[in-house]
């Protein structure tokens, strides 16, 4: 089943919860809502047949309520399959606050957040993304002991980050290494869609490879920023998508690749860090596919901050992160391949592989 992202306008033409295809079989929906606070948050618990569900807090100013429930229902069941293509033993779940991270966001607000989280006992932990720092985990970790991605200071793994970023600039060689026969990115024209916490990080390794970067943002501040401190050009065109570009990383927000732009792309791979780029993953993965695009699974190749976030809940050292991290190198080459081999998507491909280490579990086979 395809998790689409539906236009919000559309949301109440089908079934309003159960129905919708991104609902796609979620065990639990939790509504959060606190009045003094201002909280309204929903955490999605996707499947915990691995495990626990872990995935981070989103903190967004979405437009209506139904645009955040189908951004956490996405986000939540990629989780199950991020964390299972990782082999850890985790679930998939995912959390949104609506609200303007930068405004809105309270040491109030967070406290009673974690405890909505630790209401769970157990069965979501948290983590950060989008609108949340280590300093917010710091706060949610007061009130409940199930979250990860805490500052080190307070013990925990910091800032997952620069391992997200590490783990999409391996995922980009391997692309390379499968398409152009080469991992070496010297040369080759990067456009980096996003230029944030993990954005920047990649930048520094790509251009530390010799990579042509280009950066783009909309944050003008930050591409003048960040374009000087790495000597990244600055995007200037019209259309981003038909960059004359080898390799375009989305690390802003999901769903760029969508009808409108699909067409439009240059680039002979899409390696990046946003969650849930294809708007249809079943429709866009397919076209990618026939105009001969490498598209590297956004939750294969950005799983490096769960890998560091989980370290936290085991206890692996940095150079067991760092290890785990390196690893979707292989896996990303496993999957193009599989995917070749199958005649699907490398979507499908990735789906696949991460389905079938839940269905053998649930059946008793993954001992
Ligand atoms: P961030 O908020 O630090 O950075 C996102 C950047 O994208 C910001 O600079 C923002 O201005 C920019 N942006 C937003 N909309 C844009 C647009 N339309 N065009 C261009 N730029 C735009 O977020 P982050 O932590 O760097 O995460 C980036 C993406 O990677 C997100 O989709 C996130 O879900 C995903 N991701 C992050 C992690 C992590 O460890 N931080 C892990 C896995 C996935």
């Amino acid at each position: 089943m395809t998790a689409d992202l539906l236009k919000a306008s559309e949301l109440h033409k089908v079934d309003p919860v159960f129905g919708q295809v991104s609902f796609d079989g979620h065990e639990q929906v939790v509504f959060c809502n606190d009045k003094d606070t201002g909280l309204k948050a929903i955490i999605g618990i996707h499947n915990t047949v691995l495990g626990p569900a872990l995935g981070g807090t989103r903190m967004w100013n979405y437009t209506n309520e139904w645009e955040a429930l189908n951004d956490v229902l996405r986000l939540s069941r990629g989780m199950s399959f991020k964390n299972s293509l990782s082999g850890l033993n985790l679930g998939g779940g995912k959390a949104v606050i609506i609200g303007d991270a930068k405004t809105q966001k309270t040491p109030e607000l967070m406290t009673k957040f974690g405890q909505f989280v630790d209401s769970l006992s157990g069965k979501y932990i948290t983590a950060e993304d989008v609108g949340m720092e280590t300093k917010d985990m710091d706060i949610v970790r007061e009130v409940t002991k199930h979250v990860a991605g805490i500052s080190v200071e307070k013990g925990g793994s910091g800032n997952p980050s620069p391992v997200t970023a590490y783990g999409v600039f391996v995922g980009m060689k391997a692309a390379a290494k499968y398409k152009f026969g080469s991992d070496n990115l010297e040369g080759k024209k990067v456009l980096v869609q996003g230029i944030g916490h993990v954005g920047e990080v990649l930048v520094q390794h790509l251009t530390e490879s010799g990579a042509i970067v280009t950066v783009t943002d909309i944050n003008e501040e930050r591409v003048h920023q960040i374009g000087a401190k790495y000597g990244a050009k600055i995007f200037t065109g019209a259309d981003l998508y038909s960059a004359d570009v080898d390799v375009y990383a989305p690390c802003a927000l999901g769903a760029t690749i969508n009808d409108n732009t699909i067409h439009n792309i240059k680039a002979s791979i899409i390696a990046g860090a946003a969650n849930n780029q294809l708007a249809n993953e079943a429709v866009h993965g397919k076209i990618l596919k026939e105009r001969g695009i490498l598209y590297a699974p956004d939750f294969l190749i950005n799983a490096g901050g769960v890998i560091n976030v989980y370290s936290e809940l085991v206890n692996w050292s940095r150079e067991q992160v760092m290890q785990k991290t390196e690893n979707i190198y292989n896996t990303a080459l496993e999957i193009f391949k599989f995917a070749d081999d199958n005649n699907i998507t490398t979507h499908q491909a990735a789906f696949s592989m991460a389905q079938k280490r839940i269905d053998d579990t649930k059946n008793g086979l993954n001992k």
